[in-house]
């Protein structure tokens, strides 16, 4: 499914961020054990009516040393080149300044929908205020206000009217969807062109219906098709904000909300740095499977015991990660390389894996009877039954007397008893406990 996009633009002090966190609210999952990306709060995935969009805050891509003009215009084109709605934000405080007047040129130049908001309008009186604001040209102004939560269901709705109709990708239904994800320079783009020599197949570029990422569609020797989505950005390469790293991060995190399966590339050569944790940190909250590639293989000096000791850093490093197969690849020479189809092909089935409810509660019963469920003050957990309600990634519910009962180290032995059971190398699983009525 395609999550259509909103990106937020305006000039700087009109409320932006305040409008982002109102739109998101409290949905956005914020983990604190581990440093996911969710918190810098340039990008989330959150909800209207039950139906899911995303949104990108364009004024969170810093752009250092730049003066404000041009800022709003780097803002601008990268809300072209993302979004499917953008959300012109203003000031009904301020009314309608210079800087406004720059934007709402520039933003005729794209033939995306755009929304006029205005910000800052707090209570009734100002709305009458808004009238200055059709001088814009972007049609009726929405007044909003971030701080007090107003018009923000007249907006989504608006918004909602305007997404694209039948969004279709263009790939069908059974093709593995994968990316490769990481910093600048750890061979991202070198592991594409690799893989298609690999495969030895004709690619067929096409142009994504409405973004402008390309994907490559490619059947491997087993007759599996996949899609392999392009993150690294390389036809954007030049773009002043193309070097930003929050704007890599952004474009990393749309593709890994695409993918099925995401490829972590670390550098063998420089190791693995703090950049790395926050994107695999998102691909784990957003659900995703893993495989982490240790590229450059080729460049190392093998020591005696490189491979083990690469491997003990990395599953010390991403603790959260234990489930990811680890792949030492080589994008200049091609080692291994073509191991990492068949490897896609098995976490692709495993988050497919459907569990009978018998079975699964087979397991539970034995898992419980190995170590009883906790107990506090006086009262014990009770499981009665467990279910598995969804795949891509594998989710299930356990019924419970009294979810404050659940401790976080028993979900965790429950989660490592399925694992165990029924064997889900390289994605993440979840279990949610609700209360028996
Ligand atoms: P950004 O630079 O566009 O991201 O703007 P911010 O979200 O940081 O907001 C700039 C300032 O405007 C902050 O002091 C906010 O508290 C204030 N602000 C944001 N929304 C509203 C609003 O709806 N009403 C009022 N009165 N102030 C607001
Ligand atoms: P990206 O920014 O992640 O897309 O990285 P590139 O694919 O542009 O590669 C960055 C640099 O690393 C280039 O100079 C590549 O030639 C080099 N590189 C990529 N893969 C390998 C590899 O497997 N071995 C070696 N030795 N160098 C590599």
């Amino acid at each position: 499914m395609n999550i259509p996009t909103v990106a937020l633009v305006g000039r700087p002090n009109v409320g932006k961020s305040t409008v982002f966190n109102r739109l998101v609210g409290e949905r956005v999952s914020i983990v604190e054990d581990f440093p996911g990306v969710t918190r810098d709060r340039i990008y989330a995935t959150s909800e209207w009516l039950g139906k899911p969009f995303r949104l990108i805050d364009t004024g969170g891509i810093e752009m250092i040393d730049e003066p404000i003009m041009k800022q709003i215009r780097y803002q601008a084109e990268i809300a072209m080149d993302e979004a499917d709605v953008i959300v012109f934000l203003t000031s009904g405080r301020e009314g309608v300044t210079d800087a406004d007047e720059e934007l709402a040129h520039f933003l005729h130049r794209t033939n995306k929908p755009v929304v006029l908001a205005v910000n800052k309008t707090d209570n009734p009186e100002q709305r009458q205020e808004i009238w200055d604001f059709y001088s814009l040209g972007h049609g009726d102004p929405f007044p909003v206000s971030g701080v007090h939560g107003t018009g923000f269901g007249d907006l989504l709705d608006e918004i909602f009217q305007l997404f694209p109709k039948e969004e279709q990708e263009a790939e069908t239904e059974d093709t593995i969807k994968f990316s490769f994800i990481g910093r600048p320079n750890v061979g991202k783009s070198s592991l594409v062109n690799a893989i298609l020599k690999e495969q030895r197949v004709i690619v067929s570029d096409m142009e994504g219906t409405t973004r402008e990422a390309v994907d490559t569609y490619f059947t491997s020797e087993s007759g599996r098709h996949f899609t392999m989505i392009d993150t690294a950005g390389i036809r954007k390469r030049g773009k002043v904000f193309e070097n930003t790293e929050k704007y890599s991060v952004l474009r990393a995190l749309s593709a890994i909300d695409r993918s099925d399966v995401v490829c972590l590339v670390i550098d063998a050569v420089t190791g693995i740095r703090e950049q790395d944790k926050k994107v695999a940190g998102y691909a784990y909250e957003a659900g995703k499977g893993i495989v982490i590639l240790v590229n450059k293989w080729d460049a190392v000096d093998k020591s005696d015991n490189l491979f083990e000791e690469f491997t003990k850093d990395i599953r010390a490093h991403f603790q959260y990660l234990s489930f990811a197969p680890i792949l030492f690849v080589s994008a200049h020479t091609g080692q291994r390389l073509n191991k990492l189809p068949e490897l896609l092909e098995m976490i692709y089935d495993n988050r497919h894996r459907r569990v009978q409810s018998s079975v699964l509660n087979d397991v539970l019963m034995d898992a419980v009877a190995m170590n009883p469920t906790p107990t506090d003050k006086g009262r014990r957990l009770k499981i009665y039954y467990m279910t598995q309600v969804a795949v891509n990634p594998p989710t299930f519910v356990a019924f419970v007397n009294d979810v404050e009962l659940m401790h976080f180290s028993y979900e965790r032995f429950l989660e490592n008893q399925l694992r165990e059971s029924f064997y889900f190398e390289g994605t993440p699983i979840r279990l949610i406990t609700r209360e028996r009525q």
